[in-house]
Protein backbone atom coordinates (compact mmCIF):
# COMPACT_ATOMS: atom_id res chain seq x y z
CA UNK A 1 0.00 0.00 0.00
CA UNK A 2 2.03 3.52 -1.18
CA UNK A 3 0.20 7.12 -0.92
CA UNK A 4 1.33 9.58 -2.50
CA UNK A 5 0.54 13.15 -0.91
CA UNK A 6 1.13 15.58 -3.54
CA UNK A 7 0.60 19.32 -3.98
CA UNK A 8 0.66 20.37 -0.26
CA UNK A 9 2.26 22.35 1.86
CA UNK A 10 4.14 20.20 4.23
CA UNK A 11 5.25 20.75 7.90
CA UNK A 12 7.54 18.56 8.84
CA UNK A 13 8.28 19.80 12.27
CA UNK A 14 11.66 17.73 11.94
CA UNK A 15 14.90 19.62 11.63
CA UNK A 16 16.84 19.47 8.11
CA UNK A 17 13.35 17.93 6.46
CA UNK A 18 12.57 20.28 3.95
CA UNK A 19 8.85 20.95 2.46
CA UNK A 20 7.23 18.88 -0.42
CA UNK A 21 5.45 15.73 -0.97
CA UNK A 22 5.34 12.54 0.74
CA UNK A 23 5.27 9.43 0.07
CA UNK A 24 3.31 6.95 2.65
CA UNK A 25 4.42 3.38 2.45
CA UNK A 26 2.66 0.57 4.50
CA UNK A 27 1.38 2.79 7.42
CA UNK A 28 5.03 4.45 7.55
CA UNK A 29 6.30 7.60 6.37
CA UNK A 30 8.49 6.24 3.28
CA UNK A 31 9.86 9.89 1.59
CA UNK A 32 9.54 13.62 2.58
CA UNK A 33 10.98 15.37 -0.33
CA UNK A 34 10.39 17.56 -3.76
CA UNK A 35 7.60 16.02 -5.91
CA UNK A 36 10.19 14.41 -8.48
CA UNK A 37 12.17 12.39 -5.97
CA UNK A 38 8.88 10.87 -4.24
CA UNK A 39 7.66 10.05 -7.88
CA UNK A 40 10.65 8.27 -8.76
CA UNK A 41 10.72 6.35 -5.46
CA UNK A 42 7.27 5.35 -5.11
CA UNK A 43 6.07 2.15 -7.23
CA UNK A 44 3.87 2.61 -10.24
CA UNK A 45 0.66 1.35 -8.18
CA UNK A 46 0.78 3.64 -5.79
CA UNK A 47 -2.03 5.91 -5.33
CA UNK A 48 -2.00 9.84 -5.66
CA UNK A 49 -3.85 12.23 -3.75
CA UNK A 50 -4.02 15.56 -4.72
CA UNK A 51 -4.57 18.28 -1.92
CA UNK A 52 -4.83 21.00 -4.17
CA UNK A 53 -2.15 23.34 -1.29
CA UNK A 54 -3.62 21.96 1.64
CA UNK A 55 -1.13 21.85 4.34
CA UNK A 56 0.04 18.60 5.99
CA UNK A 57 1.20 18.78 9.73
CA UNK A 58 2.08 15.61 11.64
CA UNK A 59 -0.56 14.19 13.88
CA UNK A 60 -1.58 16.06 16.71
CA UNK A 61 -0.87 14.55 20.23
CA UNK A 62 -2.76 15.71 23.20
CA UNK A 63 -0.55 14.75 26.36
CA UNK A 64 -3.11 15.58 28.72
CA UNK A 65 -6.84 14.81 28.85
CA UNK A 66 -9.85 12.88 29.54
CA UNK A 67 -10.83 10.21 26.81
CA UNK A 68 -13.35 8.26 28.79
CA UNK A 69 -14.91 11.22 29.97
CA UNK A 70 -15.46 12.71 26.69
CA UNK A 71 -16.91 9.61 25.55
CA UNK A 72 -19.13 8.83 28.46
CA UNK A 73 -20.32 12.64 28.38
CA UNK A 74 -20.62 11.96 24.63
CA UNK A 75 -23.54 9.68 25.29
CA UNK A 76 -25.25 12.09 26.93
CA UNK A 77 -27.06 14.94 25.48
CA UNK A 78 -24.98 17.49 23.61
CA UNK A 79 -26.46 21.07 25.39
CA UNK A 80 -23.42 22.92 24.30
CA UNK A 81 -24.31 26.85 22.63
CA UNK A 82 -24.98 27.46 20.05
CA UNK A 83 -26.52 24.49 19.09
CA UNK A 84 -28.70 24.60 22.34
CA UNK A 85 -29.52 28.23 22.61
CA UNK A 86 -31.58 28.37 25.34
CA UNK A 87 -33.44 25.95 28.08
CA UNK A 88 -35.73 25.05 26.40
CA UNK A 89 -33.82 23.28 23.63
CA UNK A 90 -31.54 21.55 26.57
CA UNK A 91 -35.07 20.30 28.30
CA UNK A 92 -35.60 18.87 24.52
CA UNK A 93 -32.09 17.18 24.70
CA UNK A 94 -32.76 15.99 28.25
CA UNK A 95 -36.02 14.27 27.39
CA UNK A 96 -34.59 12.87 24.47
CA UNK A 97 -31.65 11.60 26.24
CA UNK A 98 -33.93 10.05 29.23
CA UNK A 99 -35.80 7.94 26.24
CA UNK A 100 -32.10 5.90 25.68
CA UNK A 101 -31.20 5.92 29.03
CA UNK A 102 -31.00 2.79 31.26
CA UNK A 103 -32.33 2.72 34.26
CA UNK A 104 -30.93 3.22 37.04
CA UNK A 105 -28.55 5.62 35.71
CA UNK A 106 -28.95 9.04 35.39
CA UNK A 107 -30.18 11.17 32.60
CA UNK A 108 -26.67 13.75 31.70
CA UNK A 109 -26.29 16.74 29.65
CA UNK A 110 -23.64 18.12 29.01
CA UNK A 111 -22.04 21.13 27.47
CA UNK A 112 -23.35 24.68 28.60
CA UNK A 113 -22.07 27.88 29.52
CA UNK A 114 -24.66 29.77 31.46
CA UNK A 115 -23.76 33.21 29.63
CA UNK A 116 -23.92 31.95 26.01
CA UNK A 117 -27.44 31.16 27.03
CA UNK A 118 -30.56 33.02 25.38
CA UNK A 119 -31.74 33.36 29.17
CA UNK A 120 -27.84 34.10 30.99
CA UNK A 121 -28.05 32.05 33.80
CA UNK A 122 -27.71 28.57 35.06
CA UNK A 123 -30.44 26.11 34.36
CA UNK A 124 -32.42 25.34 37.31
CA UNK A 125 -33.99 21.98 39.10
CA UNK A 126 -37.37 23.55 38.07
CA UNK A 127 -36.00 23.52 34.33
CA UNK A 128 -34.48 20.05 34.64
CA UNK A 129 -38.02 18.86 36.34
CA UNK A 130 -39.98 19.88 33.37
CA UNK A 131 -38.12 18.24 31.01
CA UNK A 132 -37.24 14.94 33.27
CA UNK A 133 -39.66 15.21 36.73
CA UNK A 134 -39.60 11.14 37.54
CA UNK A 135 -36.03 10.09 37.72
CA UNK A 136 -32.30 11.72 38.37
CA UNK A 137 -31.72 13.95 36.21
CA UNK A 138 -28.15 15.78 35.59
CA UNK A 139 -26.93 18.20 33.20
CA UNK A 140 -22.70 19.41 33.62
CA UNK A 141 -21.42 22.78 33.12
CA UNK A 142 -18.89 22.48 29.95
CA UNK A 143 -15.48 23.73 32.73
CA UNK A 144 -16.75 20.50 34.74
CA UNK A 145 -16.74 22.67 37.92
CA UNK A 146 -20.42 22.81 38.32
CA UNK A 147 -23.32 20.99 37.54
CA UNK A 148 -27.19 21.54 37.59
CA UNK A 149 -29.78 18.85 39.49
CA UNK A 150 -32.98 18.12 38.97
CA UNK A 151 -35.56 17.09 42.23
CA UNK A 152 -34.77 13.52 42.00
CA UNK A 153 -31.07 13.57 41.83
CA UNK A 154 -30.98 16.30 44.11
CA UNK A 155 -32.44 14.17 46.35
CA UNK A 156 -30.33 11.24 45.46
CA UNK A 157 -27.11 12.74 46.24
CA UNK A 158 -28.66 13.29 49.51
CA UNK A 159 -28.90 17.16 49.32
CA UNK A 160 -31.16 18.86 51.01
CA UNK A 161 -32.74 22.68 51.79
CA UNK A 162 -31.41 24.49 54.26
CA UNK A 163 -28.15 22.69 54.30
CA UNK A 164 -24.66 24.42 55.04
CA UNK A 165 -22.24 24.22 51.83
CA UNK A 166 -20.41 20.81 51.24
CA UNK A 167 -16.76 21.11 52.18
CA UNK A 168 -14.86 22.89 49.26
CA UNK A 169 -17.95 23.52 47.18
CA UNK A 170 -21.09 25.61 46.73
CA UNK A 171 -24.79 24.47 46.62
CA UNK A 172 -27.18 27.80 44.43
CA UNK A 173 -29.99 28.72 46.38
CA UNK A 174 -33.43 30.64 45.29
CA UNK A 175 -34.45 33.82 46.89
CA UNK A 176 -36.42 32.22 50.07
CA UNK A 177 -32.96 29.78 50.55
CA UNK A 178 -34.46 26.14 49.01
CA UNK A 179 -31.46 24.29 46.82
CA UNK A 180 -31.76 25.85 43.29
CA UNK A 181 -30.19 22.85 42.09
CA UNK A 182 -26.35 24.14 40.82
CA UNK A 183 -23.57 22.35 42.35
CA UNK A 184 -20.44 23.95 42.33
CA UNK A 185 -16.99 22.55 42.35
CA UNK A 186 -15.68 19.58 45.28
CA UNK A 187 -19.24 18.27 45.46
CA UNK A 188 -19.57 18.61 41.82
CA UNK A 189 -15.95 16.83 41.34
CA UNK A 190 -17.88 13.71 43.50
CA UNK A 191 -20.76 13.63 41.67
CA UNK A 192 -19.26 13.60 38.33
CA UNK A 193 -16.99 10.65 39.78
CA UNK A 194 -19.49 8.69 41.36
CA UNK A 195 -21.86 8.21 38.15
CA UNK A 196 -18.98 8.03 35.39
CA UNK A 197 -17.94 4.84 37.44
CA UNK A 198 -21.04 3.58 38.39
CA UNK A 199 -22.24 3.93 34.48
CA UNK A 200 -19.22 1.94 33.54
CA UNK A 201 -19.62 -0.48 35.87
CA UNK A 202 -22.99 -1.63 34.54
CA UNK A 203 -21.86 -0.98 31.17
CA UNK A 204 -22.07 -4.05 28.38
CA UNK A 205 -18.96 -4.63 26.25
CA UNK A 206 -20.79 -2.75 23.51
CA UNK A 207 -21.69 0.31 25.75
CA UNK A 208 -17.87 0.24 26.56
CA UNK A 209 -16.72 0.19 22.45
CA UNK A 210 -19.65 3.07 22.09
CA UNK A 211 -18.02 5.08 24.61
CA UNK A 212 -14.53 4.49 22.65
CA UNK A 213 -16.04 5.22 19.33
CA UNK A 214 -17.68 8.37 20.61
CA UNK A 215 -14.30 9.52 22.11
CA UNK A 216 -12.14 8.57 19.22
CA UNK A 217 -14.85 10.15 16.81
CA UNK A 218 -14.68 13.46 18.71
CA UNK A 219 -10.61 13.69 18.82
CA UNK A 220 -10.39 12.78 15.26
CA UNK A 221 -12.09 15.45 14.02
CA UNK A 222 -9.97 17.88 15.75
CA UNK A 223 -6.52 16.50 14.34
CA UNK A 224 -6.12 14.34 17.16
CA UNK A 225 -4.09 11.54 16.32
CA UNK A 226 -2.24 10.35 20.11
CA UNK A 227 -3.54 11.43 23.80
CA UNK A 228 -2.96 10.50 27.11
CA UNK A 229 -5.77 9.49 29.27
CA UNK A 230 -5.03 11.19 32.61
CA UNK A 231 -7.28 9.56 34.78
CA UNK A 232 -7.23 5.59 33.21
CA UNK A 233 -8.42 3.52 35.83
CA UNK A 234 -9.50 -0.56 35.51
CA UNK A 235 -12.83 0.07 34.31
CA UNK A 236 -11.53 2.65 31.31
CA UNK A 237 -8.36 0.76 30.66
CA UNK A 238 -10.23 -2.20 29.95
CA UNK A 239 -12.48 -0.99 28.03
CA UNK A 240 -9.52 0.93 25.77
CA UNK A 241 -8.13 -2.41 25.80
CA UNK A 242 -11.14 -4.05 24.58
CA UNK A 243 -11.16 -1.90 21.80
CA UNK A 244 -8.19 -2.29 21.04
CA UNK A 245 -8.24 -6.03 20.14
CA UNK A 246 -11.09 -4.95 18.13
CA UNK A 247 -9.16 -2.99 16.15
CA UNK A 248 -11.79 -0.23 17.38
CA UNK A 249 -9.00 2.41 18.47
CA UNK A 250 -9.14 5.57 16.46
CA UNK A 251 -5.93 7.27 18.28
CA UNK A 252 -2.74 6.19 19.70
CA UNK A 253 -3.69 6.25 23.58
CA UNK A 254 -1.26 6.26 26.31
CA UNK A 255 -2.61 5.60 29.78
CA UNK A 256 -1.91 7.70 32.72
CA UNK A 257 -3.05 4.85 35.61
CA UNK A 258 -4.18 6.68 38.83
CA UNK A 259 -1.85 5.91 41.42
CA UNK A 260 -4.30 4.03 43.47
CA UNK A 261 -4.46 1.22 40.97
CA UNK A 262 -1.01 0.31 40.39
CA UNK A 263 -1.53 -3.16 42.32
CA UNK A 264 -4.09 -3.65 40.29
CA UNK A 265 -2.04 -2.62 36.73
CA UNK A 266 0.77 -4.97 37.69
CA UNK A 267 -1.81 -8.19 38.16
CA UNK A 268 -3.68 -7.00 35.45
CA UNK A 269 -1.22 -8.00 32.14
CA UNK A 270 -2.36 -4.40 30.94
CA UNK A 271 1.07 -2.97 31.77
CA UNK A 272 3.18 -1.47 29.09
CA UNK A 273 3.35 -1.17 25.51
CA UNK A 274 -0.18 -3.26 24.21
CA UNK A 275 0.22 -2.59 20.95
CA UNK A 276 1.02 0.27 18.32
CA UNK A 277 -2.46 2.48 19.94
CA UNK A 278 -2.43 1.56 23.17
CA UNK A 279 -0.02 1.78 26.02
CA UNK A 280 -0.24 1.91 30.18
CA UNK A 281 3.12 2.99 31.14
CA UNK A 282 2.87 6.47 33.45
CA UNK A 283 1.04 6.91 36.77
CA UNK A 284 -0.79 9.70 37.79
CA UNK A 285 -1.15 11.88 41.22
CA UNK A 286 -2.71 14.19 42.15
CA UNK A 287 -0.74 16.60 44.25
CA UNK A 288 -3.21 19.85 44.96
CA UNK A 289 -6.09 20.98 43.90
CA UNK A 290 -7.55 23.31 40.51
CA UNK A 291 -7.08 26.58 39.27
CA UNK A 292 -10.10 28.25 38.34
CA UNK A 293 -11.84 26.43 41.36
CA UNK A 294 -9.02 27.93 43.39
CA UNK A 295 -7.87 24.96 45.44
CA UNK A 296 -4.13 25.06 44.05
CA UNK A 297 -1.92 25.20 46.67
CA UNK A 298 0.14 28.33 46.85
CA UNK A 299 2.23 30.47 49.52
CA UNK A 300 -0.17 33.38 50.44
CA UNK A 301 -4.10 33.36 50.23
CA UNK A 302 -6.52 33.90 47.50
CA UNK A 303 -7.88 37.24 47.20
CA UNK A 304 -11.39 35.37 45.93
CA UNK A 305 -13.95 32.72 47.55
CA UNK A 306 -13.10 30.67 48.68
CA UNK A 307 -10.38 32.83 50.36
CA UNK A 308 -7.80 29.94 51.39
CA UNK A 309 -4.16 28.32 50.21
CA UNK A 310 -5.35 25.61 48.77
CA UNK A 311 -5.91 22.02 49.22
CA UNK A 312 -2.38 19.86 49.47
CA UNK A 313 -3.38 16.09 49.15
CA UNK A 314 0.09 14.76 50.22
CA UNK A 315 3.04 16.30 52.63
CA UNK A 316 6.77 16.09 50.80
CA UNK A 317 7.91 13.12 52.82
CA UNK A 318 4.72 10.88 51.79
CA UNK A 319 4.69 11.90 48.16
CA UNK A 320 8.67 10.88 47.91
CA UNK A 321 8.35 7.71 49.28
CA UNK A 322 5.33 7.33 46.74
CA UNK A 323 7.38 8.69 43.57
CA UNK A 324 10.56 6.30 45.11
CA UNK A 325 8.38 3.41 44.66
CA UNK A 326 6.87 3.79 41.83
CA UNK A 327 9.94 4.91 40.18
CA UNK A 328 11.91 1.88 40.87
CA UNK A 329 8.88 0.11 39.40
CA UNK A 330 10.06 1.52 36.58
CA UNK A 331 6.29 3.90 36.01
CA UNK A 332 6.70 7.01 34.34
CA UNK A 333 5.24 9.28 37.38
CA UNK A 334 2.97 12.25 36.41
CA UNK A 335 2.52 14.58 39.15
CA UNK A 336 -0.81 17.28 38.84
CA UNK A 337 0.41 20.17 40.26
CA UNK A 338 -0.94 23.70 39.91
CA UNK A 339 0.08 25.88 42.67
CA UNK A 340 3.32 27.32 43.60
CA UNK A 341 3.11 25.75 47.12
CA UNK A 342 2.38 22.19 44.83
CA UNK A 343 5.03 22.47 42.58
CA UNK A 344 7.78 23.18 45.27
CA UNK A 345 6.51 19.82 46.95
CA UNK A 346 6.50 18.08 43.40
CA UNK A 347 10.03 19.36 43.29
CA UNK A 348 11.07 18.02 46.40
CA UNK A 349 9.93 14.55 45.98
CA UNK A 350 11.59 14.06 42.37
CA UNK A 351 14.81 15.66 43.72
CA UNK A 352 15.08 13.42 46.12
CA UNK A 353 14.06 10.13 44.03
CA UNK A 354 16.23 11.71 40.85
CA UNK A 355 19.06 12.37 42.90
CA UNK A 356 20.64 8.55 41.84
CA UNK A 357 19.99 9.38 38.10
CA UNK A 358 20.25 12.50 36.51
CA UNK A 359 18.59 13.79 33.44
CA UNK A 360 15.20 12.02 34.82
CA UNK A 361 15.42 8.69 32.79
CA UNK A 362 11.75 7.57 32.92
CA UNK A 363 10.64 11.72 32.04
CA UNK A 364 8.48 12.17 35.17
CA UNK A 365 6.38 14.64 34.91
CA UNK A 366 4.63 17.66 35.80
CA UNK A 367 1.04 18.01 35.26
CA UNK A 368 -0.53 21.78 34.26
CA UNK A 369 2.18 23.81 35.96
CA UNK A 370 0.19 26.61 35.98
CA UNK A 371 1.90 28.71 39.01
CA UNK A 372 5.36 27.94 37.94
CA UNK A 373 7.29 30.95 39.04
CA UNK A 374 11.10 31.64 37.91
CA UNK A 375 13.01 29.79 40.74
CA UNK A 376 10.77 26.34 40.31
CA UNK A 377 11.37 26.72 36.34
CA UNK A 378 15.19 26.41 37.23
CA UNK A 379 14.79 23.86 39.37
CA UNK A 380 12.44 21.69 37.53
CA UNK A 381 14.93 22.59 34.04
CA UNK A 382 18.18 21.29 36.11
CA UNK A 383 16.13 18.28 37.11
CA UNK A 384 14.94 17.52 33.50
CA UNK A 385 11.03 17.68 34.49
CA UNK A 386 8.52 17.35 31.47
CA UNK A 387 5.99 19.80 31.75
CA UNK A 388 2.18 18.85 30.25
CA UNK A 389 0.24 21.89 30.19
CA UNK A 390 -2.54 23.74 28.76
CA UNK A 391 -2.50 27.43 26.77
CA UNK A 392 -5.73 26.60 25.63
CA UNK A 393 -6.74 27.85 29.42
CA UNK A 394 -6.34 31.57 29.03
CA UNK A 395 -8.91 31.84 26.57
CA UNK A 396 -11.47 29.73 28.53
CA UNK A 397 -10.72 30.39 31.73
CA UNK A 398 -7.60 33.18 31.79
CA UNK A 399 -10.28 36.05 33.36
CA UNK A 400 -10.88 33.70 36.43
CA UNK A 401 -7.17 33.29 36.82
CA UNK A 402 -6.59 36.91 37.07
CA UNK A 403 -8.53 37.33 39.80
CA UNK A 404 -7.55 34.97 41.90
CA UNK A 405 -3.31 35.64 40.84
CA UNK A 406 -3.18 39.44 40.76
CA UNK A 407 -0.06 40.73 40.27
CA UNK A 408 1.37 37.48 38.98
CA UNK A 409 -1.22 36.26 36.36
CA UNK A 410 1.20 37.17 33.86
CA UNK A 411 3.68 34.59 35.13
CA UNK A 412 0.44 31.58 35.37
CA UNK A 413 1.68 28.90 32.75
CA UNK A 414 5.14 30.56 31.50
CA UNK A 415 5.59 28.36 27.83
CA UNK A 416 8.14 30.99 27.06
CA UNK A 417 10.44 30.76 29.84
CA UNK A 418 10.32 26.88 29.92
CA UNK A 419 11.19 27.17 26.47
CA UNK A 420 14.02 29.12 27.28
CA UNK A 421 15.19 26.77 30.21
CA UNK A 422 15.02 23.94 28.01
CA UNK A 423 11.92 22.18 29.83
CA UNK A 424 10.33 19.88 27.87
CA UNK A 425 6.84 21.24 27.16
CA UNK A 426 3.58 19.20 26.07
CA UNK A 427 0.65 20.64 24.84
CA UNK A 428 -2.74 19.49 25.82
CA UNK A 429 -6.13 19.92 26.42
CA UNK A 430 -7.48 18.86 29.63
CA UNK A 431 -10.59 17.99 27.70
CA UNK A 432 -13.62 17.78 28.75
CA UNK A 433 -12.94 20.48 30.84
CA UNK A 434 -12.14 22.72 27.34
CA UNK A 435 -12.50 21.71 24.20
CA UNK A 436 -9.81 19.43 22.58
CA UNK A 437 -9.01 21.16 20.14
CA UNK A 438 -5.50 21.66 19.28
CA UNK A 439 -5.53 24.49 17.45
CA UNK A 440 -7.33 26.60 19.63
CA UNK A 441 -4.50 25.59 22.43
CA UNK A 442 -1.70 26.56 19.16
CA UNK A 443 -3.53 30.02 19.16
CA UNK A 444 -3.40 30.69 22.57
CA UNK A 445 0.22 29.82 23.30
CA UNK A 446 0.64 32.73 20.74
CA UNK A 447 -1.76 35.33 21.63
CA UNK A 448 -2.42 34.76 25.08
CA UNK A 449 -5.70 36.29 25.40
CA UNK A 450 -8.19 35.93 27.87
CA UNK A 451 -12.20 35.96 27.01
CA UNK A 452 -12.50 39.63 28.14
CA UNK A 453 -9.31 40.31 25.60
CA UNK A 454 -6.58 40.58 28.65
CA UNK A 455 -3.10 39.42 27.56
CA UNK A 456 -1.77 37.45 30.42
CA UNK A 457 1.98 37.37 30.03
CA UNK A 458 2.99 39.00 26.37
CA UNK A 459 6.22 37.86 27.41
CA UNK A 460 5.25 34.45 27.90
CA UNK A 461 4.08 34.33 23.80
CA UNK A 462 5.23 31.69 22.28
CA UNK A 463 6.34 31.79 17.69
CA UNK A 464 3.75 29.69 15.98
CA UNK A 465 6.13 27.23 15.45
CA UNK A 466 7.01 26.31 18.83
CA UNK A 467 3.82 26.56 19.98
CA UNK A 468 2.56 23.95 17.42
CA UNK A 469 5.78 21.75 18.59
CA UNK A 470 3.91 21.57 21.83
CA UNK A 471 1.61 19.25 20.58
CA UNK A 472 3.78 17.19 17.91
CA UNK A 473 7.50 16.52 19.38
CA UNK A 474 6.67 17.65 23.05
CA UNK A 475 3.93 15.50 23.34
CA UNK A 476 5.32 12.53 21.34
CA UNK A 477 8.31 12.89 23.63
CA UNK A 478 6.27 13.29 27.20
CA UNK A 479 4.91 9.65 26.04
CA UNK A 480 7.80 8.02 25.11
CA UNK A 481 6.92 7.94 21.58
CA UNK A 482 9.52 10.56 20.13
CA UNK A 483 11.12 8.30 17.98
CA UNK A 484 7.97 7.08 16.37
CA UNK A 485 5.84 10.15 16.07
CA UNK A 486 5.93 13.71 16.49
CA UNK A 487 7.05 15.09 13.29
CA UNK A 488 7.22 13.72 9.40
CA UNK A 489 10.27 11.94 9.11
CA UNK A 490 11.36 9.13 7.00
CA UNK A 491 10.88 5.64 9.01
CA UNK A 492 8.12 7.49 11.18
CA UNK A 493 4.28 6.32 11.54
CA UNK A 494 2.56 7.84 9.13
CA UNK A 495 0.35 10.31 11.68
CA UNK A 496 -0.74 13.28 10.29
CA UNK A 497 -3.41 15.57 9.34
CA UNK A 498 -4.67 17.74 6.04
CA UNK A 499 -5.65 21.40 6.79
CA UNK A 500 -7.29 24.08 4.69
CA UNK A 501 -4.83 26.27 6.29
CA UNK A 502 -0.99 26.36 7.07
CA UNK A 503 -0.93 27.64 11.33
CA UNK A 504 2.45 28.87 11.09
CA UNK A 505 1.91 31.11 8.32
CA UNK A 506 -1.91 32.09 9.61
CA UNK A 507 -3.13 35.60 11.20
CA UNK A 508 -2.74 34.42 14.85
CA UNK A 509 -6.16 35.31 15.19
CA UNK A 510 -7.37 32.81 12.68
CA UNK A 511 -5.65 29.96 13.59
CA UNK A 512 -8.60 28.46 15.80
CA UNK A 513 -10.64 28.51 12.31
CA UNK A 514 -8.52 26.31 10.46
CA UNK A 515 -10.27 23.26 9.19
CA UNK A 516 -9.58 19.84 9.90
CA UNK A 517 -9.55 18.26 6.43
CA UNK A 518 -8.10 14.82 7.45
CA UNK A 519 -6.80 12.53 10.30
CA UNK A 520 -4.62 10.11 9.18
CA UNK A 521 -3.31 7.60 11.70
CA UNK A 522 -0.87 4.92 10.39
CA UNK A 523 -1.71 5.51 7.17
CA UNK A 524 -4.88 4.89 7.31
CA UNK A 525 -7.55 7.71 7.73
CA UNK A 526 -9.40 7.89 11.05
CA UNK A 527 -11.49 11.31 9.70
CA UNK A 528 -12.05 12.84 6.66
CA UNK A 529 -14.41 15.82 6.22
CA UNK A 530 -14.29 15.51 2.29
CA UNK A 531 -12.74 12.86 0.19
CA UNK A 532 -9.29 14.61 -0.34
CA UNK A 533 -7.48 11.31 0.49
CA UNK A 534 -8.65 7.39 -0.88
CA UNK A 535 -10.44 5.87 1.98
CA UNK A 536 -8.08 3.53 4.41
ZN1 LIG B 1 -6.87 16.64 33.85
Amino acid sequence: MELILDDAITVTMAAGAGPGSMLVRDGRIAAVGPAGQIRAAASRAAMVARLGGATVIPGLIDAHCHVSDVGYLAAGADCSQPSAPGIPAIQARLREAAGRTPEGSWVTGSGYVEYKLRENRHPTRADLDEAVPDRPAVLYHTSLHACVLNTAALREAGFEDGQPDPPGGALGRDREGRLDGVVFEGPMFALFERNLRHDLTRMDAAGRARLVENAGRYFAALGVTAACDADMRRDTLTAFAEADEAGALRQRIYGLVVHDQVDWLAASGLRGRRSDRLAAEAVKIWSDGGMSSRTAAIHGTYPVPPYGSGILFFARDELTAMVRDLDSQGFQVCIHAQGDRAIETVLDAYGAVLAGSPGNPRRHRIEHGGAMYPLLIARAAELGIVVASQPGFFSTLGDGFAEAFPGRSDQLYPFASWLRAGIVTAGSSDAPVITADPLLGIRDAVLRRTGEGRVLGPGERLAARDALALYTHGAAFAMHREDEIGSLEPGKLADFVVLDGNPLDADPEKVADIRVLATVVGGTPVYQSGDILPAG
